[in-house]
């Protein structure tokens, strides 16, 4: 069986954390946030040292272990009732992260729905990763050119991600609105139908 499945997709610092955190409080949503399975890793193993080699230089790292540790955790997700794939939505953020890593996670998951968060302002995205660095101890978000690398990967290896998944399933949200407004587009999509539905209660 197939992980009925929502993807967050946009630039660093276009706010994928901050609503997947969110949604991931509703019951009946699971969020993975990339990012944060490597951040949970030992550096002192394989995968831990191979997470700092490359996101330190702004890059991907290799794809074959990102979606094996990825779909570990899914894994333990489940054995621990976590996450409970009969009933729940797996919400994604920062995986897929290029056409290689979606296509290695077809037979995982089913894209119901790409929420892209755009930022077409690059400099707005780089005050926000600077005041990241500050905040959250991101060391990859302390050095300019890291940044810089890390939005040129973006736009060279992550955007076709979009083209693969396809119009019909995408839902383009302006990402320098505030976070309820862009929760609020979210949550739109997501109850899209039930809403016309709604009648409300009389007592
Ligand atoms: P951001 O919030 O800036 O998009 P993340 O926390 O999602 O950053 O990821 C930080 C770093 O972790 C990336 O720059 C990359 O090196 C690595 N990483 C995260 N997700 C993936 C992935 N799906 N494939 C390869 N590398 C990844």
């Amino acid at each position: 069986m197939k992980y009925r499945t929502y993807l967050l997709f946009g630039p660093p610092g276009s706010g994928k954390g901050t609503q997947g955190k969110t949604l991931g409080t509703i019951p009946r949503f699971f969020h993975c946030a990339c990012g944060d399975v490597f951040r949970s890793i030992d550096t002192r193993t394989a995968v831990g040292r191979a997470f700092l080699e490359y996101s330190s230089k702004g890059q991907l790292v290799p794809d074959e272990i990102t979606v094996q540790l990825w779909k570990a955790r899914i894994d333990a997700a489940v054995d621990g009732h976590n996450f409970k794939p009969d009933i729940d939505t797996l919400v994604l953020d920062g995986i897929p992260r290029n056409v290689g890593q979606a296509k290695i996670m077809d037979d995982l998951i089913d894209v119901e729905k790409v929420f892209h968060l755009s930022c077409p302002d690059r400099a707005a995205l780089f005050t926000r990763l600077k005041k990241r660095a500050l905040k959250d101890n991101r060391l990859d978000d302390a050095n300019e050119d890291v940044i810089k690398r890390r939005l040129a990967t973006y736009e060279n290896e992550s955007k076709p991600v979009l083209g693969y998944y396809g119009k019909e399933r995408i839902t383009c949200i302006d990402a320098t609105e505030p976070p309820a407004k862009v929760l609020l587009h979210i949550l739109e999509q997501v109850n899209e139908g039930a809403m016309t539905q709604y009648e409300p209660a009389t007592v």
